[in-house]
Formats: C-alpha cells, structure tokens, sequence
C-alpha cells in the first residue's frame, strides 16, 4: 500500500514502488479505478497507485479540480472570484489558470492583463476593460511564478531570464484566431508582466457598429470608394484608430469582391487579415518600416496599410503612394483632424502635397457606454459597459484648414451620444476634457 501527500505545488508519491513527487504541471489527466489512482502525464507516461478504500476517488477528485480549466467568467466580479479562490486553494497548476485567465479576458472584451509585483513579494493581477483598470486579486510568490513561467514558455522566450526586457507572442486561448503580445520587464521586487489581447472576433465588427454619426459612416464609405489618395484616421493612444482602419479595410475588401488587391506594412501586425499580403518590420534583420513600404510600392497592391505615420521617410512615401495610384489607409497620433494635419507638415509634408494627397481624415475618441444607473455586475458596477466612438471626418476642401476651432467637431459629436443617452457628461468630460 502506497502513501500521496498533496502539497500546494505537488503530489509526493510514497511507497514500495515509488518515492517521488510530480508537480501539477506534469499532469495531463486524473482517474480512479476503486482502489487505484492513474495519474497520466504530459511526457506520455503514467502512474498507477494502489490506495486504501474511497482515497483513490477522493484525491482523483482534489487533483481534477485543480488541472480543470476555470470557466470562463460571465463578468469581472466572477473572474474575480475565480482568481481569489484558485488563489487560496491547497493546490494549484499554473496552465488551467493561465489558460482560464485569458479566455474570460478574451471573453470580458478586455485589451490587457497585468501581472505587476507588489510589496507583499507576490504579484498583483489587473485587467483594462473599455480603457478602465480593475483588480482581479493577488497571487503569493510561489504561484506568481509559475504564472509568469507558464506565460514565458506560451511567448515563446527565455523562461529562465528574470532580468533582461523580452517580448513574445501566443495565440488566443478558445479557438477565436486571436492573439495576445506579452511583454515581460525587470521590475524592483519582480517581474512586471503586460498581456494585450488581439481578439480577432473583436476585430470583426462592421462599420455600423463602432458608433459613428451617419454622417461620419456615410462620408467614410465615399471615401473607401476612391481608388486613389490616402485616407487618415487620428486619434491619441487607445482611442480605436486601428480598430476603425481595420473595420474600415475589411469593409472596403467586401465590397471591393476581390478586385482591389491590398497589402499592409505593420508594426506589429495586429490583425491577421484574409486574402491579404501583410509585411511586418523586423530591425533584427535589417527591415526597417520605410524599406517595406518602399518594396510595398512596388508590389501591384491597390490598397496599401501603412500603419502610423511616425517619421517625415514614412509620411514622404505615404503621400507619394496615394498620388501614385494606391489607395492608401494610414493613422497619425493627433487629437484632432487639424492637429493630424499640422503633424504631418512638421514631419516634412508640403501643404500643397498634402491637399493634393490627403482625401480624408477621420479623428476619434472612444467613450464608455452606458449600461445602467447604478451599476449591476455585468459592468462591475461601474455603469458603463463596452465602447462607442465619436468622430470628425474632414476633407481637405473643408474651411477647417483655414483654422477652424480645434475640438468642436468632437465636442458637437459627443453631444450626439448624450442626447441619446448613450453616455454621459462625466465620461465626455474624461475623454475630451473640459
Ligand atoms: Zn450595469
């Protein structure tokens, strides 16, 4: 008759026939069969144990509860409950959690997951939903981790490094096609780690659905009619300019019906696109941006992606690929359409180039929805829950140019959503200022 001690981390196995220990990592599967417990494990071997009576069921059950995989939460009180409990419980196998982790961040619309070190020498997790951060719980050192280890054979990089920068990527849990991009930094105390998830669902919604005046939707679909010139979409960080670029891709590619070829130079490439040839800068090798977009040009692409338009070498081919025949959809890091506009002159561009080059620039913010009075938990009593936009969409034959008053177009739009109850004036207020 053999002896198993369960220990936060393990399984010590005593006996005649063995005396080891197997970490919950180390196992794929647990069953009892009367007085045996089978343990299978990843490397494809298994462990047979004989136990005295009704132990066998009673450990196979501890141990499955601790490999299956937690469900996926409902909302962030749920998901809280979930980490706080896998948090406090005897056992714990980082891969379930990790993988439980992502599909309820995946599933809660989330753009972040942070694992961050705190006082206690343990890691404080945290999750940004509709660009608003909310505490999950914390995770004592031990499991931090195995957390932060698990994460770093999904990314991809050097599991035993704690103290150099790394950066990798993992698909998405759940069979969605999303990915998420992990960055891992040397923090005092521990390791900071951020998780920014790419749900391609996400990714997939229609123009229609991002909240834009009709105005704006009907000015943006003449716009993605045009065969040539460069249509911009401004924003600061986080306000859905990519989002908006790729909804308005996808929509042009459908209608187009596949006689519009396109091809993209991204950094990252955040969206996998089907039917379309997407470039990724890589300065490891030698390909820097304005390289890719240079042998872009000379690709037979109708709409070209170039993503931001950040030095005067990206703006200068930008603009002389929307004269050159492509339809090109780009996005500058600009509150407003005018500040989008004088951005680019200082990164080099001419005005005269410009007018010539520019058909459309579509300036954004996004501000939280509505959900209820008070709060339930479906938005974690916060009141809001999900994203609209609002939007400016000018043209460069618009008296704008001449120095129009900077955030009205925004602000009069903003006044769309709160006649129609879709938001309020605190949130205006905390996207637009005052
Ligand atoms: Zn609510």
């Amino acid at each position: 008759m053999h002896r198993v001690d369960v220990t936060p981390e393990a399984l010590h196995l005593r006996g005649a026939l063995r005396r080891r220990t197997l970490y919950f990592e180390e196992l794929a599967a647990v069953s009892a069969e009367a007085d045996r417990l089978r343990l299978a494990l990843h490397d494809g071997e298994a462990v047979t144990i004989r136990l005295a009576d009704g132990e066998a069921g009673r450990l196979a059950a501890e141990v499955g509860a601790v490999l299956a995989p937690a469900d996926v939460a409902a909302d962030v009180p749920a998901l809280r409950a979930t980490v706080e409990a896998q948090a406090a419980r005897r056992g714990f196998a980082a891969a379930p959690f990790v993988e439980g982790l992502l599909r309820s961040a995946a599933a809660l619309g989330a753009s972040d997951l942070h694992a961050q070190p705190d006082l206690a020498g343990g890691h404080a997790l945290t999750l940004r939903v509709d660009g608003v951060v909310h505490a999950l719980g914390t995770l004592e050192r031990g499991r931090a981790l195995r957390v932060i280890g698990r994460l770093k054979i999904l990314a991809g990089v050097q599991v035993h490094r704690d103290d150099v920068p790394q950066e990798g990527r993992a698909p998405l849990p759940g069979g969605s096609g999303g990915f998420v991009r992990l960055g891992f930094a040397p923090g005092v105390g521990g390791e900071a780690v951020t998780i920014r998830l790419f749900d391609r669902l996400k990714g997939e919604a229609r123009l229609a659905d991002l909240g834009f005046s009709a105005a704006v939707q009907a000015g943006l679909d003449a716009l993605l009619g045009a065969p040539h010139g460069v249509l911009l979409f401004a924003g600061p960080s986080a306000s859905g300019k990519t989002t908006t670029l790729y909804t308005a891709l996808r929509a042009l590619l459908a209608r187009a019906e596949g006689t519009r070829r396109a091809l993209t130079v991204e950094d990252p490439v955040e969206y996998r696109l089907p039917g379309v040839v997407q470039l990724e800068p890589d300065p490891g090798r030698g390909l820097a941006g304005a390289d890719l977009l240079r042998a872009a040009l000379r690709q037979d692409a109708d709409v070209l992606v170039v993503g931001e338009a950040r030095d005067a070498e990206s703006v200068a081919l930008m603009l002389r690929a929307g004269l050159t025949g492509h339809l090109v959809l780009g996005t500058v890091h600009a509150g407003n359409a005018a500040e989008a506009w004088a951005r680019l002159q200082e990164l080099g561009a001419e005005p005269a180039v410009l007018g010539r080059a520019v058909r459309g620039i579509l300036a954004q913010r996004l501000v939280r929805r509505r959900c209820c009075p008070a709060g339930c938990p479906a938005c974690d009593h916060t009141g809001y829950r999900g994203r609209i936009a609002l939007g400016e969409l000018r043209t460069p034959d618009d008296a704008w140019l001449a120095g129009a008053p900077r955030d009205d177009a925004l602000r009069a739009d903003a006044a769309r959503l709160l006649a129609a109850g879709l938001t309020d004036a605190a949130e205006v207020e905390r996207v637009l200022g005052r």
